[in-house]
């Protein structure tokens, strides 16, 4: 047999037609197994009328709705390579991953038109379909495509090692790279995924961060999926709305990046019946530890954590539930059949897989796994550097424990060097995240004469008396950093750059840094 996500797709709607699959808020729209098993069907007949074939591109560029999810299992059925866009993205960034992936169609939605609109006619190529009602005239519609198309099942000869997408990278440290997964790849990660959130049948899952990203995607929608949960697809990340729903429609599990959990933590919690919720996932960016406590002692649910990165998978290690508290700071251990290595960087090219540092020593972190990706699309260079020796090379910083715990410190990119010493950001911004009057903050190095660089952090305030003296104090009284790792400048703001994944965006804070001190 061979497992590809048409086929997983396939056995849950087999096993559950009559369990309601989707909830689309947006659209108000409920669908069973069965109902969305066929609007899956029409797309992947419509996309195959368009002349779509095997390991041609589909893209989509839409905030989170149900047709974004129906192109993921369509695409699969018939073998063509799905590739979710990000919809924060700019028309020239847009207009970059078009040309890079080159695409045959790109489904997109009403609220993301100007965008399109503005880039679409250098693309003659590709097909732009709009699944929002009063289509422009350089589109089709998607609805009258679907309508004009078989519910009946498709066959296509699609294996498991067959690509099942490109997955561009969140384009933190520099333009998005497009990567390579298999149908193999994402059942296994689907897999992990199952086991780390318990996930099971009569799981209700929200949808809330960003489906074009591989955390929600693959760690929590693909994986519900798998096991015939339901899904309640919101379309925007909206604090109270989140409350509501998991209220009425009684959510079980969701997964959300650090910052989301910080702001539903600043809601009024008591207005709503949460009693539902079992479990949170959190993951692709880091959380304080003083926010792991504030979400187990507010919320009273199970948390669980995940690590990784795009080009495997993503998850490449879990903090379960029940080492949340005893240890907060990790991001946990390898996942299943992966194995995680820290070795010694090096300043002329890929550190040495073989080049293992003590346990308790930084270094990179590197790591084998069934879900590693085949390669980035177009970057040759890229993909030989990255995947060096066999290894995944994370560019992330970090050290295991002698229980065989990771701790991510930083990406190398990110690590301040002051006066020859390294500085972990991460560190600094953890103990200032402890401060009752902090809400947010991103710790960035400065270009220094005398240090070469020193310490800034951009704070965001959660009471507005918090003063620089009062930050310093709670640095110099924790005890916990040494005094040069202490924060030479404060810069105070209304919210830090993040991008959709929830990452602070450090090059515009340098950038900033760069311009606000530069005589
Ligand atoms: P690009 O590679 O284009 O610069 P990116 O690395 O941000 O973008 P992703 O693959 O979305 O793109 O993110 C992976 C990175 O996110 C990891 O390398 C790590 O730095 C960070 N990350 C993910 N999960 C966690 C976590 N649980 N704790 C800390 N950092 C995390
Ligand atoms: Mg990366």
């Amino acid at each position: 047999m061979t497992t590809t996500i048409g086929k997983i797709f396939d056995l849950t709607v087999k096993k559950y037609p009559n369990k309601q699959a989707i909830y689309d808020v947006r659209k108000n729209v409920r669908y069973t197994y069965k109902e969305w098993s066929e609007q899956v069907n029409r797309l992947a007949n419509a996309l195959l009328k368009e002349g779509v074939q095997k390991g041609d591109r589909v893209s989509t560029f839409m905030f989170n709705t149900e047709e974004l999810g129906t192109t993921f299992f369509a695409c699969a059925k018939i073998g063509a390579i799905f590739n979710p866009i990000n919809f924060r993205l700019t028309p020239e960034e847009v207009a970059y991953i078009l040309s890079d992936a080159t695409p045959k169609v790109v489904l997109f939605e009403k609220a993301l038109e100007p965008v399109i609109s503005s880039i679409a006619n250098r693309f003659d190529k590709t097909t732009f379909w709009f699944i929002d009602d009063e289509a422009p005239t350089y589109t089709a519609s998607y609805q009258e495509k679907l309508a004009a198309s078989s519910s009946r099942d498709v066959k296509a000869d699609v294996k498991e090692t067959d690509l099942y997408a490109f997955i561009y990278t969140s384009g933190t440290t520099g333009r998005p790279k497009g990567v390579m997964h298999t149908h193999r790849n994402m059942v296994d990660q689907s897999v992990f995924c199952i086991a780390s959130g318990k996930l099971n049948a009569e799981d209700v899952g929200l949808v809330t961060a960003p489906m074009f990203h591989c955390a929600e995607l693959h760690c929590a929608f693909l994986p519900r999926i798998h096991v015939g949960a339901s899904n309640v697809i919101l379309h925007q990340f909206n604090p109270q709305s989140i409350l509501q729903l998991i209220e009425q429609e009684k959510i079980s599990k969701f997964f959300a990046a650090p910052t989301m959990w910080n702001m539903l933590l600043q809601e009024d919690l008591s207005k709503y019946d949460l009693s539902s919720l079992q479990l949170g996932l959190y993951g692709a960016a880091p959380m304080a530890p003083s926010l792991v406590h504030a979400l187990h002692d507010n919320l009273g649910i199970s948390l669980v954590q995940a690590y990784g990165m795009t080009e495997m998978g993503p998850a490449i290690t879990f903090l379960s539930e029940t080492d949340q508290l005893r240890k907060a700071g990790s991001a946990g251990q390898a996942a299943l059949s992966h194995d995680i290595r820290v070795v010694r960087t090096r300043e002329d090219g890929p550190s040495d897989p073989d080049d293992v540092v003590p346990v308790g020593e930084t270094g990179e972190i590197i790591v084998q796994g069934p879900c590693m990706m085949v390669g980035y699309f177009n970057r040759e260079d890229a993909t030989t550097k990255a995947l060096y020796k066999g290894w995944y090379h994370s560019g992330d910083i970090g050290y295991l424990d002698d229980e065989g715990y990771l701790y991510v410190n930083d990406r190398v990119d990110d690590m301040i060097i002051s006066g020859g010493e390294n500085i972990y950001p991460r560190e600094v911004e953890d103990l200032l995240h402890a401060h009752p009057g902090v809400l947010d903050v991103a710790v960035v190095g400065q270009p220094d004469d005398r240090w070469g660089e020193t310490v800034s952090a951009f704070v965001v305030k959660k009471d507005p008396n918090v003063s620089e003296e009062e930050l310093d104090n709670h640095c110099k009284n924790s005890n916990q950093l040494a005094n040069y790792k202490r924060p030479r400048k404060y810069i105070f703001c209304d919210a830090l750059p993040r991008n959709a994944s929830g990452k602070i965006m450090k090059f515009v804070l340098r950038k900033q840094l760069e311009e606000l001190f530069t005589p």
